[in-house]
């Protein structure tokens, strides 16, 4: 295969989702109210579950369009430049004038975390700026989306993807009914098992995998991944490994499973290589830090 040839072949890929900044600080006391402490680190780490999927998509080797939005502070800028060394496009993550980018403030402290979510510019990824974009998400192998923006962004997104015959990932993190139009429009849907519980609240799992044969696909963390398959339910198991950091897990199962599918893979395939991939990612402190490349995935399969 020649470089263009080879360029041509990858899954083409549109994520359409937050971006935001980890602030990160380690403190061994956690303050109450009224109260000042001295911590112990800060770092600042680039997330929200719509560019950690984007990065990971790229990380496996598809071309990755990113759809979202930044404020117009230096953390916007920061959160661009990742993406860019992360070879994702950035054509559609136009900055917000006026306005902060999206941020996580997570404290570490007593062996547990606290976490304060921003969303600012996120919640400025509305029907009306993806519309700019609808040529890339028609053109694409799939398009990826979670619910770290706007309800009726994803309604909208659905229903381009339903009239394209493009196929729609959803994971629906974090957990918020899903409408509808969205379950009627969408091809597959990745809850963990708390998050199915929301979106198929008033019916048994069972019941729920049932109804959704081969769309639906529970992941359980060290277990793997649940679904039905017309006939029973499956569990595809995940590889054993030393975890070290869970954070990201799904962002990283999605983004395989999404890369797969767009490929053309089968449903086993795709499933075996969203778990390896989500393994491998455990494995490494960090939702982005763990991500692992297709080499690295491909040399473990
Ligand atoms: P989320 O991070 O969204 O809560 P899960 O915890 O279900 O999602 O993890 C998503 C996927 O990551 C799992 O289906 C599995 O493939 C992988 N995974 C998560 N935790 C582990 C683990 N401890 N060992 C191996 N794989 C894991």
């Amino acid at each position: 295969m020649t470089q263009s040839q080879q360029a041509s072949s990858k899954a083409k890929i549109c994520v359409i989702g937050s971006c935001s900044m980890d602030l990160v600080v380690t403190s061994s006391k956690r303050p109450v109210a009224g109260e000042t402490v001295l911590g112990e680190s800060f770092k600042t780490v680039p997330g929200g579950k719509g560019a950690n999927q984007a990065v990971a998509a790229a990380r496996l080797g598809a071309e990755v369009t990113m759809i979202g939005r930044v404020g117009d502070d230096h953390l916007g800028a920061t959160i661009l430049q990742n993406f860019k060394d992360n070879n994702v496009n950035v054509d559609y993550v136009e900055p917000v004038t006026d306005m902060e980018s999206g941020t996580a403030h997570i404290i570490l402290a007593d062996g547990d975390n606290s976490i304060i979510v921003v969303k600012a510019a996120n919640d400025h990824v509305t029907p009306d700026y993806v519309a700019q974009a609808i040529e890339v998400i028609q053109a694409s192998d799939i398009v990826m989306i979670q619910q770290e923006i706007p309800e009726e962004t994803v309604t909208y997104v659905s229903q381009i993807c339903a009239d394209a015959n493009v196929p729609l990932l959803l994971n629906p993190a974090p957990a918020r009914p899903v409408n509808d139009t969205v379950i009627k429009n969408l091809s597959y849907i990745t809850p963990n098992e708390h998050e199915a519980a929301v979106v198929f609240e008033g019916q048994t799992l069972e019941e729920a995998l049932r109804q959704h044969p081969n769309r639906l696909f529970v992941t359980e963390g060290s277990n793997g991944v649940r679904y039905y398959d017309g006939q029973q339910e499956v569990v595809v198991p995940t590889y054993k490994v030393e975890a070290i950091d869970t954070t990201g897990a799904g962002d990283t199962f999605n983004a395989a499973f999404g890369v797969a599918l767009a490929e053309g893979q089968s449903l086993q395939d795709a499933l075996r290589f969203g778990n390896r991939a989500a393994s491998l990612s455990v494995t490494k402190f960090g939702a982005q830090g763990g991500m692992p490349t297709r080499q690295e995935v491909e040399e473990q399969l």
